[in-house]
């Protein structure tokens, strides 16, 4: 297969903006992803307490569930539609604050506090902003992510992990040359050269 295919084509923050607003987010699932129940161990380690990064979260459920086990969660999506739905969907209290260093940004944080949500784009974060994370779930983020900024994302999501982190990453398995994505065909040498 040929992931030569895919990688000019852009996906613009406008039309993900669109895609909530159509309504036409058929990659929200309101099941928990099976894997991250799968795999939950290798990205716990027998830790407790984590804090976990959701890289273009959308209102993945999975933040709640592992909220509700004890864990801070920190997502960065750009729709602020797709925030307010996870906090109103889970019926969760929030508060929401401008952040000083990214101009637009905002962050929306549960009442409770354990979990964090910053809208804006995940490109204006740093570890300055968001501090290190324990355990990263990256389920539609990667894929989702222009296959031209695939360097730049990768580098980012490094920075933000602590030394002993867990990364869970799904990616998905297609002829690329079928589809034009996304998700985009991300291929295990890629996975390799950029995350060694
Ligand atoms: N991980 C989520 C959502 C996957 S879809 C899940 O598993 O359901 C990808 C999401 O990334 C969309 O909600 C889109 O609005 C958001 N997004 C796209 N580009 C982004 C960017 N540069 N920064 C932050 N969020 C972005």
């Amino acid at each position: 297969s040929d992931a030569g295919s895919q990688k000019e084509r852009v996906v613009t923050e406008e039309e993900w903006l669109q895609k909530w607003e159509m309504g036409n987010i058929g990659f929200h699932k309101e099941q928990g992803h099976p894997l991250l129940q799968k795999y939950l161990d290798v990205l716990l380690n027998g830790r407790s307490g984590l804090r976990i990064f959701f890289p273009l979260c959308g209102k993945a459920v999975e933040m709640k569930w592992l909220a509700d086990m004890g864990h801070s969660i920190v997502g960065v999506e750009i729709s602020e539609q797709a925030v307010k739905e996870f906090f109103s969907e889970h019926s969760l209290p929030y508060c929401e604050e401008p952040v000083p260093e990214i101009s637009g940004a905002k962050m929306f944080q549960s009442t409770s506090g354990n979990i964090s949500l910053y809208c804006c784009s995940i490109y204006d974060l740093s570890s300055s902003i968001v501090g290190k994370f324990d355990g990263v779930w990256d389920r539609g983020a990667l894929v989702a992510v222009n296959p031209r900024d695939r360097q730049r994302y990768a580098s980012l999501v490094i920075n933000l992990v602590e030394k002993n982190s867990s990364y869970l990453l799904v990616t998905v398995s297609y002829d690329p040359t079928k589809h034009k994505g996304p998700p985009f065909y991300v291929p295990e040498s890629e996975i390799q050269s950029l995350f060694g």
